[in-house]
């Protein structure tokens, strides 16, 4: 079977090596003569395994020594709540520029006050809003690096008065970022870093001492907990946390976030110019903010005709996953990390021939 150029937007397009790796280790983990799915969370050899990836994630995002480097489940949609329950106290501030912001900003007010300081709802999200100002008399600051179903990427990080918070699922590991910026930064693993199952969550210390009083804390929303026991608490999602190493180890041999930067550029530009020079295709989102995760365009007119020969000619060049989100249509081609040049390339092949 020749190779299908996947786009998926999540779950998503792992290194290969990774799936070698993981299908090694479901036969024979680590020389243990069992499998992976079998043995004990606290046998040395997965307890190496937690160490190894928690030392990857430092290295690859530079992560400073007084934060906590946690592997959770729930999904980045339990970070939504369980943000609030730790650390909203009376009233936040959120940025509202996709699904996933909104989804977060309607757990927050379970808790408190929310204060959306900027929404770019009035253009269907096709853009990032700048020029707020975060108010220094709220709890945090809740952000979202990357908006995965309309493809908008934030290009920069405000500075801010109070603790930073993102949401960083569709883009982790994607580009360097600056995480002594942020005092909380998480990401469910299926966009960028691995399959699903595991979320992670960079968290900094000194964030414990500001829980609010008197709140009841269920042992598994305590990030603390988690924090003193290693990710350990509970039994961890041993399998995913495994493969997520195996890719970001090959991250590393690429060239760390740099070396993804650079790739991930190559590829978006590649799309991009191709959209820009089509006569039949028009992306969706303002020029200085388009995501080099999630690319989205649609056909400049409604064309149901053309848009079927288009998908045909996908579905011939064996591209899959870029119909759009059902809540967008349109199109949608993710460049994560592992996607190679070559499946950017047949994409553009396909538009060209087709116009
Ligand atoms: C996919 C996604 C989520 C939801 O993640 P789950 O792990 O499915 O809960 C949240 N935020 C962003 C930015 C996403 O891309």
């Amino acid at each position: 079977m020749s190779k299908v150029h996947n786009f998926s937007a999540g779950p998503s397009i792992l290194a290969p090596v990774a799936f070698q790796k993981s299908i090694d280790a479901i036969n024979n983990f680590a020389g243990t003569g069992l499998s992976i799915l079998e043995i004990s969370h606290r046998s040395k050899e997965f307890e190496a395994v937690m160490d190894e990836t928690k030392d990857l994630v430092r290295t690859l995002m530079s992560v400073p020594e007084d934060y906590d480097i946690l592997f959770l489940q729930g999904g980045a949609s339990t970070q939504f709540f369980q943000i609030p329950h730790n650390f909203l106290r009376t009233s936040a501030a959120y940025t509202k520029t996709g699904v996933w912001a909104a989804g977060a900003i309607k757990e927050a007010k379970l808790y408190g006050e929310v204060r959306v300081l900027a929404s770019s709802e009035d253009k269907n999200f096709s853009y990032i809003p700048k020029g707020y100002t975060i108010p220094d008399d709220v709890d945090y600051f809740h952000c979202t690096s990357n908006n995965t179903i309309y493809g908008s990427q934030m290009q920069q990080f405000p500075d801010s008065p109070v603790p930073m918070f993102c949401d960083m699922s569709s883009d982790i590991f994607s580009r360097p970022v600056e995480t002594s910026k942020f005092d909380l930064i998480y990401a469910g693993a299926q966009k960028n870093m691995g399959p699903a199952g595991v979320t992670m969550v960079i968290v900094k210390k000194s964030l414990y001492n500001r829980r609010p009083e008197g709140r009841p804390m269920p042992s598994m929303l305590d990030y603390k907990l988690h924090g003193e026991k290693g990710s350990m608490y509970n039994t961890p999602p041993v399998f995913p946390i495994l493969v997520s190493k195996f890719n970001l180890e090959w991250v590393k041999e690429n060239g760390g976030c740099e070396g993804m930067e650079a790739r991930n550029t190559e590829k978006a530009s590649l799309l991009y110019n191709a959209i820009d020079s089509s006569p039949y295709f028009k992306g969706t989102v303002a020029v200085e903010d388009r995501s080099k995760m999630n690319v989205c365009f649609v056909f400049n007119e409604e064309n149901p005709d053309l848009e079927q020969k288009f998908n045909a000619a996908c579905k011939e060049a064996k591209i899959s996953g870029i119909k759009g989100h059902r809540s967008t249509g349109g199109y949608r081609a993710s460049l994560y990390n592992a996607l190679p040049l070559e499946s950017v390339q047949a994409l553009v092949n396909v538009m060209e021939t087709f116009a």
